[in-house]
């Protein structure tokens, strides 16, 4: 891989390559962009099949971050970190306090967060070497889990689109299906029954199907057939890459909203195939920034009110991004993309303070 091309291709600014054989640490901290604050992301533990997949991957979920900060308004940059290996063989408090001191060695740069393969208990050891840590408990002072913020900011964004196909944002009577039961599916799930929506599931659990069917009346679907099931909204909360070459042309639905990140498989070319099956999507980044609004906001000292509060600007932008892409020829995707990035522009030309001073970063 030609490394610098790689990372001048991408927009990245600084990339740091973690090593403490001692402790069996490989880590790398991608940070993407700082130009609106501070570039916040997760950590992720993960047995990468080699390391440039590993880099790969932290590439691209670094950038992911920067997009999805602006696009939010938030005074947040693009990073993310992964630590490489198998979590159940080799992570131990020691890794995490080293990983940590890495984290702290960048001077608030780069805020981690928990992320796949690292839990919250796991956080609190980071937390012991470095204070630029988010996502904490409860307990601890933090905004504990983010999935219900999430689900918030889903549930607006699908009414953003309801209302820009139909006139109406009311969800009564809309028949829903959400791929993925979890911790935001089901929150999801609780909002929409509440609005009277009719509500179809599938998840590869049956517990969390049975769970729904019995607390909200949804009408369970095979995980194999949901395909079929005609509806007017399919709303992703499971895994990335469902929208794709295969999937798109069997959609029987008006409109795409959901919380799995990176929904589309290929960017641009599957933004375009749903534009051209007539099918609205609300971009993924943008409808599914309730948890880093909610980290954001533990920032500043949390409030799960504010953090909700924040959330609703979610409706508007979603509306603002279709009308972008009305305006422009092109998909909201694309418009969506296009907006974050000139909001990044805007503002790079009256910074006049560092980036990262503009967060009341922790200070013990
Ligand atoms: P979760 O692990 O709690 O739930 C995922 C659910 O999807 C599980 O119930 C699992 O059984 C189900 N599932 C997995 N593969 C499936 C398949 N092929 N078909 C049907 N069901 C399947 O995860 P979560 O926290 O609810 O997050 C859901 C998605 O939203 C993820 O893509 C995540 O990255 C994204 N997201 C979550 C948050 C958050 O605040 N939790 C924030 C932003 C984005």
């Amino acid at each position: 891989m030609r490394l610098f091309d790689e990372l001048a291709e991408r927009g990245h600014q600084q990339v740091l390559f973690c090593s403490e054989p001692s402790v069996g640490l490989k880590a790398i901290i991608a940070i993407h962009d700082t130009t609106l604050g501070p570039a916040l992301g997760g950590v992720r533990f993960w047995p990468y099949a080699s390391e440039e997949e590993a880099l790969i991957d932290v590439l691209r979920l670094s950038r992911g971050m920067t997009y999805k900060a602006a696009i939010s308004g938030l005074n947040l940059g693009g990073g993310k970190a992964v630590i490489l290996g198998d979590p159940l063989q080799i992570k131990t408090e020691a890794l995490l306090r080293r990983f940590g001191q890495f984290v702290d060695s960048l001077g608030g740069r780069y805020i981690t967060a928990e992320d796949m393969g690292v839990s919250v208990r796991d956080m609190e050891y980071v937390r012991m070497e470095t204070r630029y840590v988010t996502g904490l408990p409860e307990e601890m002072g933090g905004s504990g889990d983010p999935s219900p913020v999430t689900a918030y900011g889903v549930y607006l964004g699908m009414k953003a689109a309801w209302k820009k196909l139909t006139g109406t944002d009311s969800l009564h009577g809309v028949k829903v299906l959400i791929q993925g039961l979890g911790k935001v599916g089901m929150a999801l799930v609780e909002r929409l029954a509440k609005e009277g929506a009719l509500l179809y599931a599938t998840d590869l659990s049956a517990s969390q199907l049975e769970e729904a069917s019995k607390t909200y009346g949804v009408q369970p679907v095979s995980p194999e057939n949901w395909y079929n099931q005609p509806m007017d909204i399919f709303a992703p909360c499971a895994r990335g890459g469902i929208l794709n070459a295969e999937t798109i042309p069997r959609l029987r639905c008006a409109v795409v909203a959901g919380s799995a990140n990176n929904q589309l498989a290929d960017e641009e070319a599957d933004s375009r195939r749903l534009a051209e099956r007539g099918i609205l999507y609300a971009p993924d980044f943008l409808i599914n920034a309730g948890g880093l609004i909610n980290v954001y906001t533990e920032l500043e000292g949390y409030s799960r009110k504010r953090a909700l509060a924040r959330t609703e600007y979610i409706y508007e932008a979603t509306l603002q991004v279709f009308a972008a892409a009305e305006a422009r020829g092109i998909t909201p995707h694309e418009a969506a993309m296009r907006l974050a990035e000139e909001r990044i522009r805007a503002i790079s030309t009256l910074r006049t303070r560092s980036p990262l001073s503009v967060l009341p970063l922790p200070t013990s």
